[in-house]
């Protein structure tokens, strides 16, 4: 961990400002563009580049997945380091191998083990989630703890006075392992956790008996016992006894964060605490929420490759010509008039599918055409599927995940649809806001946070505002809303200009919200741990 930078004088330069910079350690199941799922791997893949920009020194460590695909060469560009280490815990020594690649000034560490290797996704694969699921994140906290006292990266360790980042439960071993398996030995005492909870939904679970594997002293089994509700309860006998890994985080990390501020305060509630409210209430003094930002390189209208034709606030031209070339490209009738509705997202009760499978026939009826992509659920990509063939002029449903008809999507589509139940954050809008597409989303999380509801009365009749929020999660508020959206953007030329303007100029940069992580990095390093 550094001392403090020094600005030097230099004439006509303003001094910059003070600051103190660390040694980083994130630890997460995703990092963009190794590997990706969803926003999880968009953060992790851009805010370790602009923490390292700003003097941070920083790593992050994931697994090296190979799934026998074409992503497995994201990770060609990653050396072996010929570093062996064996953690205990399943009952007995495990060995990880670490590989490397220093990029966009951030090391890269992945760690290597045959469990990490295997068909399908990062969590599971087309029969559901796998079965060792609490054996790889477990192995993954281990070798992260390892990762800075033992790799000589770029010549030297990153040493125990470091901050470890650790997002979601994948990665919530790291401080309890660091209180029972290292401080007791005088290792990292000095060093800080910061738990960052991209989606409280996922807790990492199991049985309480699968507590000995976790490579923790028995003292600690407070910190991750867990007692589920009896209405959770599978039959009389079951005592509802368990093991929480996300749990055993929250009570050990010195901060807790969320991805926005909104989702900070939702999941100290019954209806968004996910059964862990009580206890995120009572450590509401150390929980905040930085909302996330997003990459304004892979994401700039103006230099995409993936889309048709590149635009930008200035010249909205180009912006016609990729609906054109969507439609095209899907089979849809050409017409540049007709609005465009757009989804991107996971195929989850989460997103709010349900709400778009019941509102489909009213809202086809009128000349609209829907586009979504998305996989996941395969009740959800059977419905798509059929919905396509019902509506062969105005619906195209493409299952898979797909980056490139991601892009061609968000910059092709006049209104980008999100009725989350709940959205810690949410990119999408983000995304399709700096694309000059309107968002019409759920007053949740993060999508409230965002997103401005327009009002056309504001600012002496100006109008101010970049979307839509719809309020209760129903059907009817969510197509009152798309058919406002809809009249708008039909009969309200200028209106509609203003929204998408105001859209794309909204500072949605990383550099905010890296000020702010900042800040809490210095809040964590106030209290002893
Ligand atoms: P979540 O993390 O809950 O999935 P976010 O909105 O935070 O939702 O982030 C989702 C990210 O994953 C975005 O970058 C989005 O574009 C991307 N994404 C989701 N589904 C797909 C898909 N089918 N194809 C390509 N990208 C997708």
């Amino acid at each position: 961990t550094g001392g403090t930078e020094e600005a030097e004088d230099i004439e006509g330069v303003e001094k910059v400002q003070t600051r103190v910079t660390h040694s980083i350690v994130f630890v997460t199941s995703e990092a963009a563009p190794y590997s990706k799922t969803g926003g999880l791997g968009d953060v992790c893949g851009s805010l370790p580049i602009v923490l390292a920009a700003r003097g941070h020194r920083v790593m992050v460590v994931s697994p090296r997945y190979l799934h026998g695909g074409q992503a497995d060469k994201n990770y060609a560009g990653a050396s072996d380091l010929d570093c062996h280490v064996k953690v205990y815990c399943f009952g007995g020594e495990q060995e990880v191998a670490f590989f490397h690649e220093y990029r966009e000034g951030v090391d890269w560490v992945f760690v290597d083990h045959p469990s990490y290797h295997r068909p399908g996704n990062p969590y599971g694969d087309s029969h559901g989630a796998f079965g060792d699921n609490q054996f790889r994140f477990t192995l993954l906290c281990h070798a992260a703890c390892e990762a800075p006292l033992v790799l000589p990266l770029g010549g030297y360790t990153y040493g125990e006075k470091c901050l470890f980042l650790v997002n979601d439960w994948h990665a919530g071993l790291v401080p309890v392992l660091l209180g029972s398996k290292y401080r007791p030995y005088g290792v990292y005492k000095d060093a800080r956790t910061i738990l960052v909870i991209h989606n409280l939904a996922h807790q990492g679970v199991e049985p309480a008996a699968t507590y000995t594997n976790l490579g923790l002293a028995s003292e600690w089994y407070g910190a991750l016992g867990w007692v589920f509700p009896t209405w959770a309860r599978t039959h009389a006998l079951d005592t509802g006894e368990a093991v929480n890994v996300l749990k055993g985080a929250i009570v050990t990390v010195d901060r807790i964060l969320t991805v926005s501020k909104g989702y900070a305060w939702e999941i100290t509630t019954v209806e968004g605490g996910y059964g862990l409210h009580e206890l995120l209430s009572s450590r509401r003094s150390v929980l905040n929420g930085i909302t996330n930002g997003i990459d304004i390189c892979e994401w700039n209208p103006s230099s995409d490759k993936h889309i048709a034709s590149n635009y930008s606030v200035d010249d909205l031209s180009g912006k016609v010509q990729c609906k054109i070339a969507l439609q095209k490209e899907l089979g849809l009738p050409i017409k540049p008039d007709c609005p465009l509705i757009g989804f991107i997202g996971r195929l989850d009760y989460q997103k709010g599918i349900d709400l778009i499978r019941w509102a489909i026939p009213e809202l086809l009826e009128d000349d609209v055409q829907f586009v979504m992509l998305g996989s996941g659920d395969p009740l959800y990509e059977e419905w798509m599927r059929a919905t396509e063939s019902t509506y062969r002029d105005k619906f195209r449903g493409w299952v898979g995940f797909n980056i490139p008809i991601s892009h061609k999507i968000t910059a092709g589509a006049d209104i980008l649809l999100m009725p989350s139940r709940f959205e810690p954050c949410g990119l999408n809008q983000l995304y399709a806001m700096r694309y000059g597409t309107v968002p019409v989303v759920h007053g949740t999380g993060g999508l409230r946070d965002t997103v401005q509801a327009f009002d056309p009365y504001s600012k002496g009749g100006l109008g101010e505002g970049t979307g839509w929020i719809f309020s209760p999660l129903s059907k009817e508020s969510m197509l009152a809303a798309l058919r406002v959206a809809i009249m708008t953007y039909r009969d309200h030329k200028s209106s509609w200009e203003g929204i998408m303007k105001r859209g794309m100029e909204k500072d949605s940069t990383w550099e905010n919200a890296a000020v702010q992580y900042e800040q809490v990095f210095e809040w964590a390093f106030i209290d002893p741990p």
